[in-house]
């Protein structure tokens, strides 16, 4: 892609409406364009990574045999009345008349609408285990929406809804989300640490926080560092292998404000392995029994005849959230850098423009030719600006490598460089493997 075809609205200051980093760099480059208060469009280049994090967090759902379905938007309150919830939702929850005066409401969550989905589906224990997501835009009217996308009003998320026969097979449901969790995070090259967590309006007893750190982040995390040493490769979707990892991961210390206790902190961390930091909900995991399925009447028949209520877990991953997430976790010194998989672009093309002088646009179409014969997605900056307006514009943008076509030189080698470290002369071979390599690795 030539950048003077695409339409990418550069600020040259730093709006001063913004006061975190994400937010500031968000509408900077143009990813994201505010409508109202937490209400966003998403301009090309902020869609194209919010889609390859939605995209990370499906096949990673996809593996572990969860299937993908969409609920609307819009919800009936009946459902919710059945829960009990309508009422103790509060005014988080948008509420909607239609012209015929029935009650609706803007989905913030759910559970309620599967629950509805899966009872007048599935009849029989034959049909369990279950496991269903989608990845749709929430509404809750939060009292103070702020920072962006962190905290919008309007948002897009990832929720999945388990159902099983007994607590076991349920908890076992739990164990694969969590280790599907892990394995989305780390695609994006995030350090998230599951928290035990308080429950809230969805209820329940059994709960984990996924949480990445950032300065910036709104929950104060306490925690034993020895917690990321713990490697995922090493676990897998046996019974017994997410058992070991759920207490590998139990075994140290880690908790937000609202369950920190100092006493017991100092006890079980030794100084050395203390961390205390901020960090940003990403992911959120529930198990809760049979909260929703006993009054909604979701029961399957046993053997015998017999109706049960089914056990159910739900589970949820900021999508809109994590794009300005990734931002407070890997903007440092005024340079973004996009992990690979989530980058919009694997690479970047920054020649040294002259009017009258056509060799380095020539080059540059040379390899941008020979990159993208190598499915590699190219971005070329083929405005007149001055190589190192570019070279700061780019910083910004935060594609992680780069070739800089600058004065014309006697070699083949080109000047490639990724973003945060210093060029280096490479032959665009070497380059193209470099990036299918990194590209492979994940
Ligand atoms: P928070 O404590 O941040 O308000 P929550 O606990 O209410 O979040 P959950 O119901 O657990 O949120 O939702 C699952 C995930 O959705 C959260 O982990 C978070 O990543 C994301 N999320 C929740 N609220 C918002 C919001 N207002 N804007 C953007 N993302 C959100
Ligand atoms: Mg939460």
């Amino acid at each position: 892609m030539y950048i003077s075809k695409l339409f990418f609205p550069i600020l040259r200051e730093n709006p001063t409406e913004a006061k975190i980093k994400s937010h500031q760099l968000m509408l900077r480059v143009g990813m994201v364009k505010q409508s109202s208060a937490g209400i966003y469009s998403w301009l090309p280049l902020g869609l194209k990574i919010m889609k390859k994090i939605e995209n990370i967090v499906r096949e990673e759902q996809n593996k572990i045999g969860a299937q993908e379905l969409l609920m609307p938007t819009i919800q009936s309150a009946e459902i919710w009345k059945e829960s009990g919830r309508y009422n103790d939702y509060g005014e988080e929850m948008l509420r909607i008349t239609d012209r015929q005066k029935r009650e609706m409401l803007y989905g913030p969550t759910n559970e309620e609408l599967i629950t509805e989905i899966f009872r007048s589906s599935i009849k029989s224990y034959k049909s369990l285990p279950q496991s269903l997501y989608h990845i749709q835009w929430k509404f809750r009217d939060e009292l103070r929406p702020r920072f962006g996308v962190m905290r919008g009003r309007e948002f897009l998320m990832k929720d999945a809804y388990t159902f099983d026969l007994t607590d076991k097979d349920a908890v076992n449901s739990y164990n694969k989300m969590y280790l599907a969790y892990l394995k989305t995070f780390k695609r994006m090259e995030l350090a998230a640490i599951p928290m035990a967590a308080d429950t809230g309006p969805i209820g329940g007893n059994l709960s984990h926080e996924f949480v990445i750190l950032a300065e910036t982040g709104e929950s104060k995390i306490f925690a034993d560092k020895r917690i990321f040493e713990i490697k995922t490769e090493d676990f897998n979707l046996d019974v017994d292998s997410l058992i070991k990892m759920r207490n590998d991961f139990d075994k140290y210390y880690a908790v937000t404000d609202d369950k920190y206790n100092k006493k017991d902190f100092e006890k079980k961390v030794l100084s050395s392995n203390q961390l205390v930091t901020k960090g940003i909900e990403v992911g959120h995991i529930f198990y809760f029994g049979d909260k929703y399925s006993k009054p909604l009447k979701a029961n399957v028949d046993l053997q015998g005849g017999k109706k049960v209520s089914v056990k159910m877990g739900s589970y949820g991953i900021g999508i809109s959230r994590l794009v300005g997430a990734l931002i407070e976790a890997k903007f440092n010194n005024n340079i973004m850098k996009w992990p690979i998989e989530v980058s919009p672009y694997d690479i970047a093309i920054l020649p040294m423009i002259n009017k009258n002088d056509f060799t380095n646009l020539e080059k540059t179409e040379k390899i941008y030719k020979e990159l993208t014969k190598n499915n590699i997605d190219v971005l070329v900056d083929d405005t007149e600006e001055n190589l190192s307006a570019k070279i700061k514009k780019f910083n910004l943008i935060g594609i992680p490598n780069q070739i800089i076509i600058g004065q014309r030189k006697e070699t083949d080698l080109l000047e490639y460089k990724e973003i945060d470290k210093k060029s280096q002369n490479l032959s665009i071979d070497k380059i193209i493997q470099k990036i299918k390599k990194e590209k492979n690795s994940i």
